[in-house]
This record gives structure tokens, sequence and C-alpha cells, in this order.
């Protein structure tokens, strides 16, 4: 990773640059962070030679060698300084929460907007809204491009971001020309590198922030941080890391809750973590505690399904979605732990 003495190079200094690395197989990709833009050299970056030429130029403050698969994810990146910004949050600073439905029905844009209202009422940041869904059973709905649509409408009534998931090119495309504000790459889809390949091409330029679920059969933790450098090594750094719950579900919850690990992530890595404790318990009755134990473990924010009224909701909803009612308290006792973890006086506003 070089650090420049300047906050951005020139086009002339990024091309003696480039020209340097190439010559050892190795590829320039600069990282728009908060304070300055550095320059990761992508590839086997361990060469002596190139490494003492490009020390060598008068532009060049430094150059980092970090020993990591995810040598931008990893904590003793220079990228660490970099913060992620959503609806409002300052990632790390004040607890983000996304919330809204699982599916949302094209039939029925009315209890989306109404949910969209509720959550931001009850305290979230940004709404979320399942366009297209990975069912697995294929006969089950599968979604409805026609819910960008009404996904977008939520944004413009309540003036909130939001984030729905994209399953492939032509999703990201669509979303992206509707001006989605936060992509989810699912479970399913984590281990997906053409897919994690694309969408981080196709943000390079853009503040679009990707929420990254842990797959479902994700072991180690290097295997989900290095997931997150596939996007961040085009360029846009603005990513969460969601632990959602794997495989095997323990028995009487939906999966195998996973909230624990945002310890190790954060020894790891400097990525927000957003836990997920809807998919990772799966019943209703069960969220609320474990939004607070994700919370307890250092999670900088909750990824929540909720819905005016879950009975009429469609894919998890019925049972997964929390009532705007319950949402608002868990928000709040949520946000009450979170600066007892920081040690601030709790400011509670939802
Ligand atoms: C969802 O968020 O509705 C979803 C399908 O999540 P996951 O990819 O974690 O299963
Ligand atoms: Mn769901």
């Amino acid at each position: 990773m070089i650090l420049p003495k300047s906050h951005r190079l020139t086009v002339a200094q990024i091309s003696e640059l480039t020209d340097i690395v190439s010559e050892f197989d190795c590829r320039l990709q600069p990282i728009i962070g908060a304070v300055r833009t550095i320059y990761a050299i992508l590839g086997d970056e361990r060469d002596e030679l190139m490494i003492n030429r490009i020390e060598g130029l008068s532009y060049v403050d430094r150059v980092d060698r970090i020993q990591s698969p995810f040598k931008l994810m990893d904590r003793r990146s220079d990228l660490a300084s970099h913060e992620v910004k959503i609806g409002g949050v300052t990632l790390g600073r004040k607890l983000l929460v996304i919330a809204g439905h699982c599916t949302i029905d094209p039939k029925n844009p009315n209890l989306f907007y109404e949910t969209a209202a509720a959550v931001k009422e009850a305290g979230a940041q940004v709404v979320r809204g399942g366009v297209w869904k990975p069912r697995t059973n294929p006969y089950s709905f599968q979604g409805d491009s026609k819910s960008l649509d009404i996904l977008m409408e939520a944004s413009n009534r309540t003036g909130l971001p939001v984030d729905a998931e994209v399953m492939d090119e032509e999703h990201l495309r669509m979303a992206l020309d509707a001006g989605v504000h936060m992509l989810q790459i699912g479970a399913r889809n984590a281990l997906n590198y053409s897919l994690l390949r694309a969408i981080g091409k196709e943000i390079a330029e853009r503040d679009t922030v990707v929420l990254l679920k842990r797959s479902l059969h994700m072991g180690p933790i290097n295997e989900f941080i290095a997931a997150a450098e596939y996007v961040v090594s085009f360029g846009n750094p603005n990513i969460l890391l969601c632990p959602r719950g794997t495989a095997p579900g323990l028995d009487g919850y939906r999966n195998h809750p996973d909230e624990s690990i945002t310890l190790l992530l954060k020894e790891k890595s400097w990525a927000p973590v957003v836990v997920d404790p809807s998919h990772s318990v799966g019943r209703a009755t069960y969220v609320p505690a474990c939004s607070l134990a994700a919370v307890a473990y250092g999670a900088d924010g909750l990824c929540i399904e909720a819905h005016v009224d879950p009975t009429k909701g469609m894919g998890d909803d019925p049972k997964q979605a929390l009532t705007p009612e319950v949402l608002s308290d868990t928000i709040r006792q949520a946000k009450q732990l979170w600066a007892m973890r920081r040690g601030v006086t709790p400011v509670v506003t939802a």
C-alpha cells in the first residue's frame, strides 16, 4: 500500500507508479479514504526491488507492507481510518439500524410505505426491502422487479436511504440505475467471487454502501473478511460485515447464532459490523435478545426484519418480522446498551 505525501497523486505520478508495478505483474488501485487517497498494490507486492523503486520516488511518503490475506480490510491497513457513512450515521459513532420487510409485496405497496414510515419512527436510519429473493424452493415467490419502484418511493417518502439484495449483475445494474443506496450481498452469494468482483467494479466510483452477509457455510473468519476484500479492492471501501447465523442451525433457532464473532472480526479488520439477528435466530420473539447480544459484543449496527403487520408479510416476515412497537423498544434498549459499552451517557431519542 502506497501512502503519498499529498492528498492525491497527479495523473503523471499515477502513470509512473502503474508502469513500475506492472513490471512486477501487480496492479495499482486507488482507494478513496476519508483522509486521503491511498494506492494499493494488488498482486504479489513482496518484491524488494519494486518496493525500493517506489520508496525512492519524491512524492511517496512510505510503502506499507502488511502480510495479510486481506491487506485492505486488515486492521493495520491505512484504510482503518476510513469511516463508512449512511443515513446520517457514521458507523462506530452511533448505532446504525436497518429495518424493513424481508420481501416487498408488489401487489400491496402501501404495506411497505407504512412499514417504512414506522421503522423511521422507531429509530431506524435505513429502510430494507427485498426486491429479488433467494428462495430455497424454486416455486416460492422469487421477488419482482416492480418492487424496485416501491422501494425507491419509500425512500422518497421517508427521506431515508434504502437497502436491497442483488443476486446477479442484472439486479446490480437495475438497483444502481434506480439509486439504491445500500446493496446487500446475501448469505448464498457471499462466496460468489464473480458477483463480488462485479459489485466492486460497478460501485468503484460511487458512494454506495455494501452490506456483506456471512455465508451459511463460511468457516474461518478470514474467509469472510477476504470476501469483503474482493469488493473493496476495486476502490470503494464502504463495506459492512454482517453476521447472520451459520449452518448447521442450533435446534430451535433457524441458524447457529454468530453475533459473538463480532469480537473476532474487530480484532482482524477495521470494517464496521452490522449483525442481522432476524435470520440468525429466525423467530420474532427471539430477535430482541439477539439484537442486544450483538450490541453487547460490540456490533456497530443491526439489520432487522420488521413489518407493520407480519401476518400479511411475505418471505420470512410472518415468522421473523418485528412489529413497529417491538422494533421501537428493541432500538431504544440497543441504543442504551451501545452507549453503555462506550462509557458515554445514553442519548436516547427513539
Ligand atoms: C434477507 O435479508 O432477507 C436474506 C435473504 O438474507 P440472507 O442472505 O442472510 O439469507
Ligand atoms: Mn429474509
